[in-house]
């Protein structure tokens, strides 16, 4: 293996050659569709994820547009429908969403509030009739994401999660390399998240509206690493928290270590905390080599090397635009998501067991 490995052109051929037998791979899981088919998307709750990134991604992509909100601030609402010229019967508040059911502009309603608000808004759509994205963590219990999962089944509509980096080619390069094996059989994965928490007072610290702290936030994405560069589902966890700063973090963990045994002897050590920057990678060791991302889980920037000293350095893209576009063309061609419920679930519960072995110090099986 050589720096040439990752020219433009190699990794292109490369890709062609895995999308065609294992569908993760490809950047998108649906067909392409005309570009004059769009499907209205409605986003509830306009935080700083809906203003920041989700409404001027859907201004770059090719089959979805923004077409309602629901929002509790009439101020916002006024705010949003000068900026991006919504009608006023597209726009909502919590109480009056449910009357979604009879805009046949609204096709998708995405789910951005905080996460154990999620399942109240799911349900709402999908019974609604309407097609569901929901941000991670899919919500903050076991029970309330298989109550989210029947409420789409029951309305025959699909329901996705915001796993944006299952479209990031940096990422989906990554799984390749550990698919097929370039260095060998994977053993080990090391993979980190966190940042520094401001604001004392925000919701990401109450355990009612956030379900937990560091972990449910961005350990997610350190999990969730583990979870698609190994291709496997963990065994058993065992994990330790801890707190600093006990003013800040009276409901919600601010450090969380945890590590994951997988099928075939493969070990995960994992980290997340919301008390220091700088935590933001994977590497994947194999018996031959290793590869890795740091930084591994932002919007752009994200910058990886391989043991040999080849760079992976695909184009970032507008990893929004690609999640929406993949679920409407998902959507119009009748296809499955790749990041349906049931993977939002997954991670719910490997968190709550981590979260478990973190309380007891016992190692807790996954079964
Ligand atoms: P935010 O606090 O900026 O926005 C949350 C929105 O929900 C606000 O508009 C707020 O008014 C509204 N809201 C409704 N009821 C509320 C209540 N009871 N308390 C507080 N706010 C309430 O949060 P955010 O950063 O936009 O995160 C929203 C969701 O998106 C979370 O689930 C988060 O995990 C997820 N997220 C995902 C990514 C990603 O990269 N995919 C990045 C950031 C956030």
């Amino acid at each position: 293996m050589n720096a040439s490995r990752y020219t433009r052109r190699d990794f292109c051929r490369a890709a062609t050659l895995a999308a065609a037998s294992v569908p993760f791979l490809s950047p998108l899981s649906a067909p392409a569709v005309e570009p004059e088919k769009k499907l209205g998307f409605a986003l509830v709750g306009l935080g700083n994820l809906s203003t920041h990134q989700i409404a001027p991604a859907l201004q770059k992509t090719q089959n979805c547009r923004l077409a309602g909100i629901v929002t509790g601030t009439p101020a916002k609402a006024r705010r949003w429908q000068q900026q991006y010229g919504i009608p006023d019967k597209n726009i909502y508040n919590y109480d009056t969403m449910v009357r979604v059911a009879d805009n046949p502009d609204i096709d998708v309603v995405y789910v951005v509030t905080p996460n154990a608000l999620h399942a109240e808004s799911v349900i709402k759509a999908a019974k609604a009739g309407k097609h569901v994205l929901c941000e991670k963590p899919m919500e903050v219990s076991v029970e309330k994401c298989g109550q989210m999962i029947a409420a789409c089944k029951q309305a025959g509509r699909q329901l996705a999660i915001g796993y944006r980096l299952h479209f990031e080619p940096n990422n989906l390069e990554c799984v390749r390399i550990a698919r097929s094996k370039v260095w060998g059989r994977l053993k080990k994965i090391e993979a980190s998240f966190g940042f520094h928490i401001g604001d004392p007072t925000q919701w990401r610290l109450k355990k009612a509206l956030a379900g937990g702290g560091c972990l449910m936030d961005v350990g997610i994405y350190a999990l969730q690493a583990t979870r698609y560069l190994s291709g496997l589902e963990p065994l058993s966890v065992s994990a330790v928290s801890s707190v600093t700063d006990a003013v800040k973090f009276q409901e919600v963990e601010e450090n969380i270590n945890w590590e994951l045994k997988f099928p075939d002897g493969v070990v995960a050590k994992c980290q997340s905390t919301y008390g220091f920057n700088g935590l933001n990678n994977f590497t994947a060791y194999a018996e031959q080599g290793w590869w890795g991302f740091d930084p591994a889980y932002g919007y752009n920037g994200l910058h990886g090397r391989c043991s040999d000293g080849a760079e992976i350095a695909l184009d970032n893209i507008d990893q929004f635009a690609a999640e929406m576009d993949d679920f409407a063309r998902c959507i119009l061609t009748n296809q499955p998501t790749r990041v349906p419920g049931e993977e939002g679930l997954r991670d719910i519960k490997i968190m709550m067991a981590i979260y478990d072995a973190a309380r007891t110090g016992q190692e807790i099986k996954l079964t």
